[in-house]
């Protein structure tokens, strides 16, 4: 059973309703040939997209151009793809608005077979905000709290993609595992959040010796982890001896120095992400023994 919602006043009205729509109603023909032209577009947005309706009616070009560059080819592969499988669309691209600089736009829209083509009829409908705050959500989810760097989440998240690279191209990469020696003296003498302070200043202190594709993560407690792609081990090795002296030498408003202890590995073809952890772990633990204030790497 179908139902329709009678408007008083008709026609017209339905037309008004469309037009106060907080976006746009369309349909969108494809040709055998690969032309994209809109037949019907309506709702408040149109007017936002800058281009009139008629010329679109005619030919969609001029819309498509003006697609932020990277989202063109996702847009032309998700309407390819519900052609060929006569499924919906349902898709995300980038478009300057009107006075509005550059706004996301999500696309739902439903295909039908049509005279020599496809007939899709769909919405569009501005969600700048919505990705906005999906950015903000995973920003919070990826960051470690107190000091801002990235925490183990995303730690793991690179370090899985980074190994996985590293196993299949043989390129160098690093790994390695800071930890401060003596922290919970830190904490007994000046307090916990003096002891939040230093941890603070040493996540900025390891930040600012990196190259913008590495990563600073804090493992959890006073442990970091930076992650140094394209760096073989000896590269690594004098970056965490400049590391060191950096901290032991950096005046962090407590009565004695803060050093640190690293532990270095570099990853081998084939091995896993926890597996690299483990070693750099390893040698992590062979410089505290080793008197600590220093940098070792795996043999
Ligand atoms: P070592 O040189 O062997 O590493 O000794 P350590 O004292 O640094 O190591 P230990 O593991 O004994 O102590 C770590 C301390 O770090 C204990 C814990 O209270 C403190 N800690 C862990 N997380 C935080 C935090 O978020 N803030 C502060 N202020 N302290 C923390
Ligand atoms: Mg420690
Ligand atoms: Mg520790």
């Amino acid at each position: 059973m179908t139902s329709t919602t009678v408007m008083p006043g008709g026609r017209d009205a339905d037309a008004t309703a469309i037009d106060r729509l907080p976006g746009v109603v369309f349909q969108l023909h494809r040709s055998h040939d690969g032309r994209l032209h809109f037949p019907f577009l309506a709702g408040g947005g149109v007017r936002l997209i800058g281009i009139a309706p008629e010329r679109l009616a005619e030919d969609a070009r001029p819309a498509l151009d003006r697609l932020v560059e990277e989202d063109y080819p996702r847009l032309m592969a998700a309407l390819e793809r519900s052609m060929r499988w006569k499924t919906p669309v349902s898709t995300r691209f980038r478009l300057p608005l009107k006075g509005r600089g550059v706004r996301w736009i999500a696309l739902r829209a439903q295909p039908t077979p049509a005279d020599d083509g496809v007939l899709w009829h769909g919405m569009l409908m501005d969600i700048s905000e919505q990705v906005a705050e999906e950015a903000r959500l995973r920003r919070l989810s990826d960051t470690d709290d107190l000091t801002g760097v990235a925490n183990r989440r995303r730690l793991m998240a690179r370090l899985e993609e980074a190994v996985s690279l590293s196993n299949r191209h043989a390129t160098p990469l690093s790994l390695m595992i800071l930890d401060i020696d003596h922290f919970k003296g830190i904490n007994d003498t000046h307090g916990h959040l003096q002891g939040d302070e230093v941890l603070r200043e040493v996540a900025r202190l390891c930040q600012a010796m990196l190259r913008e594709e590495d990563l600073v993560a804090r493992m959890g407690g006073e442990e970091f982890a930076l992650l140094l792609p394209l760096t073989p081990k000896r590269r690594a090795l004098t970056l965490a001896q400049r590391l060191c002296g950096a901290i032991a030498g950096h005046d962090f408003g407590v009565e004695r120095p803060i050093t640190v202890s690293i532990g270095i590995a570099e990853h081998r073809i084939g091995e896993g992400a926890r597996q690299l952890i483990a070693r750099a772990d390893h040698r992590l633990y062979a410089a505290k023994d080793d008197g600590r204030n220093r940098a070792l790497a795996d043999a």
